[in-house]
């Protein structure tokens, strides 16, 4: 059975329907969902009819491609030009960019159609999506629980289709972990593959664009679409030609199961269901080998040091001169840019931009910084040993699955544990795929998370929908979101 990007795309070369029309069915469901969701916080509907009307003219003229006329949606730290852009965050309030990021350039050219931009932690710092300035967006599988972060806004808009997918961002698992939470598919590319060219910078040595979306299928279909080599990202590098292959094949797949992401802290349910979902590769004929990942110990502190490090470097340029927000009532330029900054930023990214100022400052940057630049490289190094016996590792997601709005809010400790199994593959910048696996008691979605070699993406991806074609794992929203 084809995905909901193919389907719609038949439907539209067929002339069943047009690009304007499929964009006014979801811009209705979006005017009916979103209220109770909170997923978009800007909606760029002339855009989106804009968009349109040239997807129906390619569709007329026999060029469609995969994604022409598709309605989707951009987390708002994905620059478009002349279309606000705020992280999220107040500091960027009004901002309009006056460039397009790359990846808006490569779908926009194929007539992709842009319905809005989407809620998000703010500066994508955190797990839940609750830093966003804009409020936290809820989970339509359980309106009472986090959508996860920080692409929360986008895992939430593609599984309730009020996008047929989205673009999120991960530095630390932020396009994994949503789609986790909220039961929908997010790849976060090999850092590099996909250019970061117009993404805003949180920790520039991590973040990575990647897709969010119904399946496996369209998640590949997005990633042929965005990756590439591009000159203005100077970390960007060739990937594979031709289209991933899906060929769901894992007869003699060596897989490992690296121990350290089942140890301490992980649900029993969570934990049931990744062994369940490994059981039935191992029925397939893949071949299934316990590995050891000892640096696993070291990867959160490693994670929160550079994250900090990097952000505290990159949001240094928010001064009230430049971008977005200025406060008012200021008696020098030192004041403007302390009350800017003061006002501006939320608590979670000064303490961040603090935490990061302290492990550059000189007397503690060898200890801190240094000493986690050269653990780095034992992570990668260890992945790499893994990789010698080892095609693609499958681990949890998540140690949990989504918790309740507002419960770990008091706590910043408690919210970085979120991410200890995401963590370790953009510190090495690996590919990795999140795919729902199961449903627990409460009706929550587990993700099953597979990790690759450095620029095996097809490979991953390949592995993801064996399991999504065997296991069939349905994810129901909730009443309120059932259209
Ligand atoms: N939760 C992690 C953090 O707060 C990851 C965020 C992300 O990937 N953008 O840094």
């Amino acid at each position: 059975m084809s995905g909901r990007i193919k389907t719609l795309s038949d439907m539209l070369k067929k002339g069943e329907i047009s690009s304007a029309e499929l964009t006014r069915r979801y811009i209705s469901r979006i005017e009916k969902i979103n209220p109770l969701l909170n997923a978009y916080v800007l909606k760029t509907f002339d855009e989106a009819i804009r968009g349109a009307e040239y997807a129906d003219a390619l569709i007329k003229q026999g060029k469609a491609g995969a994604l022409t006329g598709i309605p989707f949606a951009l987390k708002d730290n994905i620059c478009t030009d002349g279309i606000e852009t705020t992280c999220c965050s107040h500091m960027l309030e009004g901002f309009k960019p006056y460039y397009d990021a790359t990846v808006w350039q490569k779908l926009k050219s194929v007539g992709a159609v842009l319905l809005g931009k989407t809620n998000m932690d703010e500066f994508a710092m955190g797990s839940s999506s609750e830093t966003s300035y804009y409020g936290a967006p809820k989970n339509p599988v359980n309106l009472s629980k986090v959508t996860g972060g920080s692409s929360g806004g986008s895992a939430a808009a593609v599984k309730a289709d009020i996008a047929a997918y989205s673009l999120g961002s991960d530095t630390g698992g932020s396009v994994r972990q949503p789609a986790s939470f909220c039961g929908a598919v997010g790849f976060k590319p090999t850092y590099g593959a996909v250019s970061r060219y117009g993404l805003i910078a949180y920790a520039s040595s991590l973040d990575q664009i990647g897709p969010l979306a119904d399946s496996v299928e369209d998640a590949a279909i997005i990633y042929d679409a965005i990756r590439g080599q591009d000159r203005r990202d100077s970390t960007s590098c060739p990937t594979a030609d031709g289209v991933t292959k899906l060929d769901g094949d894992v007869k003699g797949l060596k897989i490992g199961v690296p121990e350290e992401f089942f140890s301490e802290g992980v649900d029993e349910e969570v934990k049931k269901s990744i062994e369940a979902a490994i059981c039935l590769y191992e029925r397939a004929g893949a071949k299934i080998k316990k590995v050891k990942f000892p640096a696993m110990k070291v990867a959160l502190s490693v994670y929160y040091i550079l994250c900090c490090a990097e952000a505290s470097s990159n949001l240094g340029r928010y001064d009230g001169i430049r971008y977005g927000f200025r406060a008012k009532d200021y008696g020098d330029i030192d004041e403007m840019i302390v009350k800017t900054r003061t006002l501006g930023f939320g608590k979670e990214v000064k303490r961040r931009i603090m935490l990061g100022t302290y492990v550059l400052s000189s007397g503690y940057y060898d200890a801190y910084y240094k000493k986690a630049c050269l653990l780095r490289e034992r992570i990668t190094a260890e992945f790499d040993e893994i990789f010698k016996d080892c095609d693609v590792l499958l681990t949890p997601v998540a140690p949990t699955t989504a918790f309740d709005i507002g419960g770990r809010s008091a706590s910043s400790v408690q919210a970085y544990l979120a991410d200890v199994c995401t963590v370790p593959v953009n510190i090495a910048r690996l590919p990795a795929i999140s795919l729902p696996c199961a449903v627990t008691k409460e009706g929550l979605p587990v993700g099953l998370q597979i990790i690759g070699r450095r620029f095996d993406d097809g490979r991953v991806l390949s592995s993801a929908y064996f399991f999504e074609r065997e296991a069939c794992v349905k994810v129901p929203l909730c009443k309120e979101v059932q259209l």
